[in-house]
């Protein structure tokens, strides 16, 4: 018996264990994808080519996130892809994934067909290595100045070619995939979570009408009871939001990093967020964790990602990378102020925040400043006990729904918006 088949047995339990009979379904409550640990990684030197499917599962809603890192001769960058509702439709010998129609008027998209390799009783074997030859170039972090209010039919992917998976991990019902392959001929690592869709009942999505006063990020444009809506990405704040420092990061910056993640408590002035130590081997992107990771070797600058329910904009995974090198040339305690305002301001992102770059006092952490007044925000965040006003107002309308006056509200414009632009930094993180 081949490597491969044995995978392919226990794959069949795994998926299974899918069948949507359990109690947490049906008494209504959601069941959330919890990871107590890593330890289910399966590595192996050959390649895991097919995946049990279950075939009760064929016609359900799925959930698809994906994210991918790219590394080429001279540069490297990690991206997410947009998170899609998708079903599987046996065809033939084939199943296609099909992305759930987005509006009534557009149709359903075939997003992979997937070889069926061989048939059981009660599932089939998939080849998902075949079938998944592409990534969306879209990505969660996105809003109506990029993408505007109206849902656009053309998809833009990257085509792979030579993919091989190299690693299954099955997290409770979430299957995560790690493919290698090429793009353009360059080398490129993409992960898959595939977990059939739950949406959290609990959490209630916040319409976003516009731009104008203050920014998150977005789901793509929808239809909800015939109109278009678009809704913040955000964490549901009835559970503590958690953050997961990696081991990478430096004894001598840990405390540093830990004030940048606090710093949003204080803004939504209770204690929703933590910060935990990352298990070993845990980096990002983790599909159980939200990970800050420190990057001394990449070229790409202080960043962070967030993976989102795609309709209600729940975020459910996010993905920070803190550029050491922009702490190059300066004593500790000057890295340190400089590292909690980097932190606050990715921690922001994280939590769903688009960028203020509104002139004048400052009033958030979500704009970008030369290095020295950086330092001084970082020293700020320290002792500042309800956070910067821009921070606050906004984090307690949109997560705890608390009124927001919008005649006090401090400016507010953003990236792609006209006139609206950084101060003229470029930092490392700039475009992040
Ligand atoms: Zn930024």
């Amino acid at each position: 018996m081949t490597l491969s088949k044995q995978f392919a047995l226990i794959a069949v339990a795994a998926w299974s264990a899918w069948t949507p009979t359990t109690s947490a379904e049906t008494n209504g409550s959601p069941q959330r994808t919890v990871v107590s640990s890593m330890s289910a990684a399966r590595d192996t030197a050959e390649p895991l080519d097919t995946v049990a499917f279950d075939t009760a599962q064929l016609g359900k809603q799925f959930l698809l996130q994906v994210s991918y890192e790219q590394r080429g001769a001279s540069w490297q960058d990690f991206m997410t892809s947009r998170s899609r509702i998708v079903t599987f439709q046996r065809r033939d010998n084939a199943v296609r994934m099909i992305e759930e129609r987005r509006d009534p008027g557009a149709s359903s998209k075939p997003l992979a067909t997937i070889p069926i390799r061989s048939e059981m009783p009660d599932a089939l074997l998939l080849d998902l290595n075949e079938g998944f030859d592409k990534i969306s170039k879209e990505e969660d972090r996105t809003g109506e100045d990029y993408y505007g209010r109206v849902e656009q039919q053309e998809d833009y992917f990257l085509r792979l070619h030579m993919q091989e998976i190299v690693r299954v991990l099955r997290l409770e019902s979430m299957l995560v995939l790690e493919q290698h392959a090429l793009v353009d001929d360059e080398p490129v690592s993409v992960y898959y979570y595939l977990s059939p869709y739950r949406p959290n009942n609990e959490f209630e999505p916040f319409e976003l009408r516009n731009l104008d006063h203050f920014g998150f990020y977005e789901t793509y444009p929808q239809q909800v009871s015939g109109r278009t809506v678009l809704y913040a990405t955000k964490f549901d704040s009835r559970k503590p939001i958690t953050f997961a420092m990696s081991n990478e990061i430096p004894v001598r910056h840990r405390d540093a990093v830990r004030d940048g993640v606090l710093y949003w408590n204080r803004v939504l002035g209770q204690e929703l967020i933590r910060i935990v130590d990352a298990p070993p081997g845990v980096t990002a992107p983790s599909a159980g964790y939200n990970v800050l990771q420190w990057v001394e070797d990449r070229s790409f600058a202080s960043t962070s990602h967030i993976q989102a329910d795609p309709l209600t904009g729940e975020i459910l995974h996010a993905h920070i990378f803190l550029d050491a090198r922009d702490l190059d040339g300066h004593d500790l305690v000057t890295q340190n102020d400089h590292l909690r305002y980097l932190v606050s301001h990715e921690v922001g992102h994280a939590l769903g925040l688009r960028h203020n770059f509104a002139k004048g006092r400052t009033t958030t952490v979500m704009n970008y400043f030369r290095f020295d007044k950086s330092v001084r925000l970082g020293r700020l965040i320290l002792s500042s006990e309800q956070g910067l006003e821009y921070d606050r107002k906004v984090m307690r309308h949109v997560y705890l729904d608390q009124p927001l006056e919008l005649r006090s509200l401090p400016a507010f414009c953003t990236d792609s918006q006209p006139g609206c632009g950084p101060f003229p930094v470029p930092m490392r993180h700039s475009g992040s």
